[in-house]
């Protein structure tokens, strides 16, 4: 699988979330593909310890400490990666959040932490990727994380607040760039990957959610898919010849109730 990875060989791939899930499995594929990876959050010393871990692969993962709702740390990340490493190839917009609230009587401020971490830091990352692309006429790669949430509002889920919203953004947002580089002219590919429940941090407030019994035990039972299983999905796009644009690969558990 990973030999599918070739022509990315030695070329910068830059993952957000890295510290966690599926962006850490992300990391850790690319890498073991023969990539360098810079991979932020917040947490950086968590990946550190992947780095670590990666020390005798084919590849090499760069922690860097960034928080993706501040614009400085994504354009001091830029800077880094410019100066130091070389022009980005590949750009995974994966870091995200969920929070406990609701709409009809929620939390402003929740509701604008999950839109600046899931849809305007991912908007910024991906304008400073484009510059450095367009400048070194690099045939880059964008790819958004977004949800099965992001095509339709998932029954009975509790806590969905603007988690769909702005996930129905990432994918619009991927459209939309898409006819920017069609309109003028620019060989960079951008495509979405919707997962269904996988089994990371962002569910654990769920599997421990005790307000609608039924939910709970529908969720317990219902399958899910595991970070490995997105990263598998982030190498086939990267393998597939450069002509071919996958707009978005909807991933669900066999068997997914929701
Ligand atoms: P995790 O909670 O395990 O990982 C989230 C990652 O995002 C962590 O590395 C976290 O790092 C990072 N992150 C969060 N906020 C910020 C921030 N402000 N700046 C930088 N990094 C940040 O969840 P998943 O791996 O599941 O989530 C990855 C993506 O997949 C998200 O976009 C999520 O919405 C999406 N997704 C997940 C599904 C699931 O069922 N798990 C289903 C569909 C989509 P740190 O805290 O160290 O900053």
């Amino acid at each position: 699988m990973l030999s599918l990875l070739e022509r990315w060989v030695n070329k910068i791939a830059i993952v957000t979330g890295a510290s966690s899930g599926i962006g850490a499995a992300i990391a850790q594929k690319l890498v073991q593909g023969g990539l360098i990876v810079v991979g932020i959050a917040r947490h950086v010393e968590v990946i550190q310890t992947i780095s670590e871990k990666l020390k005798n692969a084919k590849g090499k993962l760069h922690p860097f400490k960034a928080d993706v709702t501040k614009e400085n740390d994504i354009l001091a990340l830029f800077e880094f990666v410019k100066t130091k490493l070389g022009p980005v190839h590949v750009l995974v917009n994966n870091a995200g959040i969920a929070r406990s609230t609701n709409l009809s009587n929620g939390d402003t401020s929740k509701w604008k932490e999950i839109l600046d971490t899931n849809v305007l830091g991912p908007c910024i990352a991906t304008r400073e990727a484009i510059r450095v692309m367009k400048k070194h006429s690099i045939q880059g790669q964008i790819i958004h994380i977004s949800s099965i949430l992001g095509h339709y509002v998932g029954v009975n889920i509790p806590f969905l607040n603007m988690y769909p919203a702005s996930k129905f953004a990432i994918r619009a947002l991927t459209e939309t760039l898409r006819q920017e580089f069609v309109a003028e002219k620019v060989p960079i590919r951008v495509c979405t990957i919707s997962p269904g429940f996988t089994d990371t941090e962002i569910i654990k407030p769920l599997s421990q959610y005790k307000g609608n019994a039924s939910f709970a035990k529908a969720f317990e039972e219902t399958p899910k898919l595991k970070s490995e299983d997105i990263a598998d999905a982030v190498v086939y796009i990267l393998s597939t010849p450069h002509h071919v644009q996958i707009q978005d690969i909807m991933i669900r558990p066999l068997g997914e109730r929701f």
